[in-house]
């Protein structure tokens, strides 16, 4: 088929052609004696995406949720406690994850559609005064329901009840698209994946991680092996790994951090807010809501779309597909049916978003949902022209 599939998923994203190229490589030797060249400056680059210079980041062979599983079997024993809000899919995997790993999970349930309960988190740390509580988890963008959280907010809970726990954040939708700081928000484990705002296919685990978590690794009983953290320490260090590395997914990540760096992160991260922003202005001329329950929390990497109730979002999202060739993210779980999702993270423009709001027009059009044609793409494009780079145009005399 001619033109390319409309890939409007929170991730895998798009695979950007300088990355695609970037792995157009021979496999290689990953015992040779210069590949710690390519190795060690990819380590050190990495921290830069991360915002730590402080801290470490490991990359292992997995996608994100072995990046989760790596986060808690090296810092926490089997009975720890640990506290985290559920407010949607990834989040709730997490909490059954820590569980799977035996230690006591503290679940804050909110309402989906908001983000992290800062008042709660604050309240339940101030009343831990034997410390019980051995890490506080966050997800940072909550991919199934488009919400953002305040991770900085959940450090100065933590500093205000002068609670020792480790701050762990799931930065899986979130790194490398909106800004992120593991130094300055003291986070200290903070997990990502490579097919999201990497821009590169699934296959890696980057796991950031701080000193203060590395110190936790030496007394915790959690059993692991593949994902353990010393094994990454003792062979990283001269450019190697444990076990045989995803080259290819490393060549991929080479390219993909010159490509964000290039950019500057910081224009990356502005770059999705203007993009989400145009998804915003979309839906609301549709006269549809965002899961995202307020503003504060809306997410610049992927929008949670409600239908009206008489109507199954997955049937929005099937006429996208077969219809449009348009990939759209289906509702999970307790908003099955009740959303649909737009990712625009990582190799996106104005023009590609474009195309996913009138893909997504034509398909509400054509279930019955009343909106009217061509409302979403015109309210984005005078967002886009509005924060457009201004031109001087010349005159015709
Ligand atoms: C995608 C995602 C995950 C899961 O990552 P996998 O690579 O699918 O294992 C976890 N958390 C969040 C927030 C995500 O968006």
């Amino acid at each position: 088929m001619s033109g390319f599939h409309g890939l409007f998923i929170p991730g895998p994203t798009n695979l950007p052609f300088g990355v695609r190229q970037a792995m157009d490589v021979p496999l290689e030797d990953h015992r040779a004696p210069d590949f710690p060249a390519f190795t060690l400056p990819l380590f050190r680059d990495l921290k830069t995406a991360f915002r730590t210079e402080k801290g470490q980041v490991f990359v292992f062979p997995s996608s994100g949720t072995g990046g989760w599983e790596s986060a808690i079997s090296n810092t926490l024993s089997p009975g720890d406690r640990v506290l985290i809000g559920v407010f949607g899919q990834f989040s709730h995997l997490w909490a059954d994850l820590c569980r799977r790993h035996g230690l006591i999970v503290d679940v804050v349930d909110v309402e989906w559609g908001e983000g992290v309960p800062l008042d709660e988190y604050a309240r339940r740390l101030q009343a831990d005064k034997a410390h019980t509580i051995k890490a506080v988890m966050v997800c940072h963008n909550e991919t199934a329901t488009g919400v953002t959280s305040d991770v900085a907010g959940v450090r100065k809970a933590l500093d205000a009840a002068k609670h020792p726990a480790l701050l762990m954040v799931d930065g899986v939708s979130s790194i490398a698209s909106i800004d992120f700081r593991l130094d300055e928000w003291g986070v200290d484990v903070a997990v990502s994946g490579s097919q999201k705002g990497f821009m590169l296919p699934a296959g890696l685990a980057l796991v950031a991680v701080s000193p203060k978590a590395l110190e936790a690794h030496k007394s915790a009983r959690c059993p692991r092996c593949f994902f353990d953290f010393a094994d990454m320490i003792r062979t990283n260090k001269d450019g190697y790994f444990p076990y045989t590395p995803a080259t290819t997914l490393l060549r991929g990540l080479r390219g993909s951090l010159d490509m964000l760096f290039a950019e500057g992160l910081d224009n990356v991260f502005a770059r999705h807010h203007r993009l989400a922003e145009s998804v915003r202005r979309g839906v609301a001329a549709w006269g549809l809501a965002l899961c995202a329950k307020e503003p504060k929390w809306y997410s610049d990497t992927v929008s949670a779309v409600c239908v009206p109730k008489t109507f199954n979002s997955d049937d929005v999202v099937k006429a996208a597909y077969h219809r449009y060739r348009l990939s759209l993210g289906t509702g999970l779980s307790k908003v099955a049916g009740r959303v649909f999702r737009i990712g625009h993270l990582g190799h996106v423009n104005e023009l590609m978003v474009l195309q996913a709001l009138a893909g997504c027009e034509m398909a509400l059009r054509d279930v019955g949902i009343a909106v009217e044609a061509g409302s979403g793409v015109a309210a984005a494009e005078e967002y886009i022209r509005a924060t457009a780079p201004t031109v001087q145009l010349g005159k015709v005399a």
